[in-house]
């Protein structure tokens, strides 16, 4: 099985992409949680991109692609994976194709996480005080001014993948402002109505 979860930061991406991976056995491929572990290593990619996540930016396409591209080579990729924050941009979007392509793969569905932005910001800042008032560490990019330019830079860049989806067929939209368990549970007969789809035709089966 082979997802991507599209969506906003903190529309649930990474929860819900824990839960499939304990469900169907797959990775999951967080280019964010990536390149923190980059920049908390202190590599040359990590000095690279520090700077621009702090402020809430976009690190450029062929960083990322490379790191995708490596990433999914390795063997514990070979079951299947859920993209989570990738691809971000229609030309990673293009790339990813590209790659799939190549190794003769391709995309099960891509599920958008649908959230209403002016009530997904309220969460996240009641969110963030409530951390703070628990003394628990917050990441870099956790305060409202930078979450506004990454809920910015999410519209302008990474929402035009919707329709790129679209246009392939691929997309599953699902109202992510639902209970986490019932955007869960949409989100697994999404996938078993898939595996139906996929599954070869009774008759075709037998006459093997
Ligand atoms: P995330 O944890 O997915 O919200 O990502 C945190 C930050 O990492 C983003 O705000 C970007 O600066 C960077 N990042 C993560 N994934 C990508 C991507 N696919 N393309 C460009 N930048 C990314």
């Amino acid at each position: 099985m082979r997802l991507i979860l599209l969506g906003p930061p903190g529309a649930g991406k990474g929860t819900q992409a824990q839960r499939l991976v304990s469900q169907y056995g797959i990775v999951q491929l967080s280019t964010g949680d990536m390149l923190r572990a980059a920049v908390g290593a202190g590599t040359p990619v990590g000095r690279e991109v520090e700077e621009i996540m702090a402020r809430g930016a976009l690190c450029p396409d062929s960083l990322v692609v490379s790191i995708i591209a490596d990433r999914i080579e390795q063997p514990d990729a070979r079951k299947g994976f859920i993209l989570d924050g990738f691809p971000r941009t229609v030309p990673q979007a293009e790339e990813l194709d590209r790659l799939l392509a190549e190794r003769g793969l391709s995309l099960d569905a891509v599920i958008e996480l649908r959230v209403d932005e002016a009530i997904l910001l309220q969460r996240i800042e009641s969110r963030i005080e409530a951390m703070k008032a628990r003394g628990e560490k917050l990441r870099d990019d956790d305060n409202p001014e930078v979450l506004h330019r990454r809920l910015a830079a999410y519209r302008a860049q990474t929402e035009p993948l919707v329709d790129y989806y679209r246009r392939h067929g691929t997309l599953r939209t699902v109202d992510g402002m639902a209970p986490i368990e019932e955007v869960a549970a949409t989100i697994d007969r999404m996938l078993s109505s898939e595996a139906v789809r996929s599954a070869p035709e009774p008759a075709l089966a037998q006459r093997r």
